[in-house]
């Protein structure tokens, strides 16, 4: 009997807990789908060791893993401060000084790894550090120092993040750190790279000419984490110029507010089938398994409910990076996305609602393939596919069928990773125009050497005709394994 697989993908960020070849293998064994490079952290060289660590437990596993590098971007910090930290009371004054040195904080003030933020707040704005656990209001600016009162206090560490409530500022989304370390992700060929605090399709768009002018295609994920990005017509547009978009709880729950970003997420699920934008929902899914070796019944549900809303990921940081449980986690994870998937999801009638009609035929067939499988008891969907775009077509539909995207090509293998209920499968042969039944014998034998079908199950299989032409698939045939072998 062939085991079922899991449909939703899983994203570990690594770092100390988890990037040694060893817990790589281990993480991988667990289920991780793709790996995620933390760009905010490490010098290229680690990045590119981690990648070939990353590859080579994969290769062990015998399984593809996708690698997603994630920029920085302009992520706004307070500067050092001599003794450390400073403590700050409710009611108190406390300046943000862009004209001070780095690390020359004190109990009065602090510096700004972002100068600009003198010119883009005004008196009443509210600003949110650390992760919003300290709040504090403008009350004017002076030349480069802002004067806040503290509104909610507590320890101001090293380097903080801050944020502006409601959003609004200037900084474009790509610094010049972010620029070098595209060029470094291209190099080491990751299969994604996560674009921070994009505020419209134009960042993106922008971030696509940087990468391929590398000569790279890897495909560009969008953080949305930022007040503007949320907006109707800039989601739009996020989502249009995006191979992927990812809820990114942390840092947008700062900025909209907490209570805001559910509803948020449930919105970037609803609009996302639309644009044939894969979702990976982020941050704090698994939190407390920093420290515990189980998740909390909130954490669970807070996964089964992004499965059930239809996200292609879900994705670990702290917890799979830093934490004390990085294996767990991802255990946690794995069953608690097959246990929901075993629930019968509603099919998704939003790509076939005929107000959104297919862009091209590959994306027609990919439909009629996911049609004929929910009419009949189809085993497998065995997708022939260049570029992975099949496969991201058919799996845009919520269906319990798995697709298998059958290619040569090694980056389309690293991408399809991201794809919910989508399994990479190398097919290292070339075919001819006419080598369509000869492609239908080798897939057949694939699903039993492979223990995906077994003799009598029905499969579709979806191609381009003539085969070995680079152009996109126009071709479906449904077929009975184990006949003419
Ligand atoms: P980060 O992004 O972990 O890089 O901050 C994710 C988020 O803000 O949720
Ligand atoms: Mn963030």
């Amino acid at each position: 009997m062939t085991t079922k697989i899991r449909r939703t993908k899983i994203v570990a960020t690594i770092g100390p807990a988890s990037e040694s070849p060893e817990m790589l293998e281990k993480m991988i064994a667990a289920g991780v789908n793709v790996v995620r490079l933390n760009f905010s952290h490490g010098t290229p060289e680690e990045h590119r060791t981690r990648a070939e660590n990353v590859r080579a437990a994969a290769k062990k596993n015998g399984v593809v893993v996708g690698i997603l590098a994630d920029m920085q971007g302009p992520k706004i910090r307070c500067g050092k401060f001599i003794n450390g930290k400073t403590v700050l009371e409710p009611g108190q004054r406390f300046i943000l000084d862009a004209a001070l040195d780095l690390d020359a904080g004190t109990d009065e003030r602090v510096g700004l790894t972002y100068k600009e933020l003198v010119g883009d707040v005004e008196p009443g704005a509210r600003l949110l550090l650390n992760d919003g656990l300290i709040v504090m209001d403008v009350d004017e600016v002076r030349g480069q120092e802002i004067h806040c009162t503290v509104v909610i206090g507590g320890v101001l560490s090293n380097n903080k993040g801050i944020n502006r409530a409601g959003g609004g500022l200037s900084a474009a989304a790509l610094t010049d750190k972010d620029k070098e370390d595209i060029k470094t992700a291209c190099s080491i060929g990751v299969d994604y790279i996560a674009i921070s605090f994009p505020r419209h399709g134009a960042d993106m768009e922008y971030a696509r000419r940087l990468v391929e002018a590398e000569g790279s295609r890897a495909g560009l994920v969008a953080k949305v984490e930022r007040a503007e990005a949320v907006q109707d017509e800039n989601l739009k547009s996020i989502m249009e110029a995006s191979d992927a978009v990812m809820v990114a709880r942390g840092d947008l729950g700062v900025e909209i507010g907490d209570a805001a970003v559910p509803p948020v997420q449930k919105k970037m699920l609803r609009m996302a089938p639309k644009y044939n934008c894969p979702v990976i929902v982020a941050t704090q899914m698994m939190e407390s398994m920093c420290d515990n070796p189980i998740p909390t019944r909130a954490e669970v549900n807070d996964v089964a409910n992004a499965v059930l809303d239809g996200a292609d990921a879900v994705m670990l940081s702290g917890e799979s990076a830093a934490g004390k449980y990085p294996v767990e986690a991802v255990q946690a994870m794995d069953r608690t996305c097959r246990e929901t998937e075993k629930q019968r999801v509603l099919p998704s009638t939003q790509t076939r609602d005929p107000r959104f009609p297919p862009h091209s035929i590959d994306e027609c067939i990919a439909r009629q393939a996911m049609e004929v499988a929910r009419m009949m008891d189809i085993r497998a969907i065995m997708a022939f596919t260049h570029s992975g775009n099949t496969t991201l077509y058919m799996s845009r539909h919520l269906g319990d069928v798995p697709i298998y995207a059958l290619t040569s090509q090694e980056g389309t293998l690293g991408r399809v990773t991201l794809f919910r209920n989508v399994i990479p499968l190398c097919m290292p042969i070339n075919y001819g125009p006419q080598d369509a039944p000869q492609a239908t014998k080798d897939v057949k034998k694939m699903l039993l050497d492979h223990n995906l079908a077994e003799k009598g199950d029905l499969i579709v299989m979806t191609f381009g005709t003539p085969m070995g032409e680079s152009g996109g698939t126009n071709a479906m045939k449904i077929i009975k394994v184990g006949d003419d072998l």
